[in-house]
């Protein structure tokens, strides 16, 4: 199977999610994920209308990314990969969204680089489901006080909340309490989904999801 085919494979299955979930066609979007994939396995991707991709670390995008978003307009890149503080003013200069802000520090690294470069993108705050020692993440509990830091103290605007379920449980509990805490902080966005489990995500809210092996094969 070629990258065109498993991407309109996705989507296919997307839409038919949407549909069974009773939301509107193009309710939800697709984060393509890129990581580990070089240009050259992005490109059959971009040439197939993807435009929205994610990169989990700021140095690999960097290699691949001005090229591939030279060539296209139209490109939105996410990171979705934990992010340093000495990555800050490189992660606000290449990213269109970062969706992993998860500690104080980050949400303050990142303050003082958008106003430094005038350039804002848009932000989700990553939440620990799970509360897995090894994962990032603000737990569940702390979630409102860090919105209200973010939004008040570092004048952030957070557009979304996104996890990453433990790998060994169903996955439709953490949605379900991240659309919850979404809700309950007045939180638009969710991403949540990843190539094993986002028609489940899409059942419970999500409005995008972040797919790589299923479209670009194993990593
Ligand atoms: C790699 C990654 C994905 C995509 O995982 P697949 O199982 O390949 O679809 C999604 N989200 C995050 C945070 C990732 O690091």
């Amino acid at each position: 199977m070629t990258v065109q085919m498993r991407l309109q494979a996705v989507k296919d299955a997307m839409a038919k999610a949407e549909r069974e979930a009773g939301r509107p066609a193009g309710a939800v979007t697709l984060v393509a994920v890129s990581k580990t994939f070089e240009a050259e396995d992005i490109r059959p991707a971009i040439e197939a209308g993807q435009r929205v991709f994610g990169e989990n670390r700021v140095q690999e995008a960097q290699g691949k990314w001005p090229g591939l978003k030279a060539e296209r307009a139209g490109i939105e890149l996410h990171l979705i990969g934990p992010l340093q503080s000495n990555k800050a003013a490189d992660a606000v200069s290449l990213f269109d969204v970062i969706e992993t802000v998860d500690r104080e520090k980050i949400a303050r690294a990142l303050a003082v680089e958008m106003e430094k470069l005038g350039k804002r993108p848009r932000l989700y705050v990553q939440v620990n489901t799970g509360l897995e020692p090894q994962k990032a993440g603000i737990a569940p509990d702390d979630t409102a006080a860090f919105l209200t830091l973010c939004r008040d103290e570092l004048g952030l605007s957070i557009e979304g909340l996104m996890c990453i379920p433990p790998a060994d449980e169903n996955p439709g509990p953490h949605f379900a309490l991240l659309a919850m805490l979404a809700s309950e902080n007045g939180v638009e966005k969710l991403s949540m989904g990843m190539s094993g489990d986002y028609e489940t995500a899409i059942a419970f809210g999500a409005t995008s999801v972040r797919v790589g092996s299923a479209i670009f094969g194993s990593r």
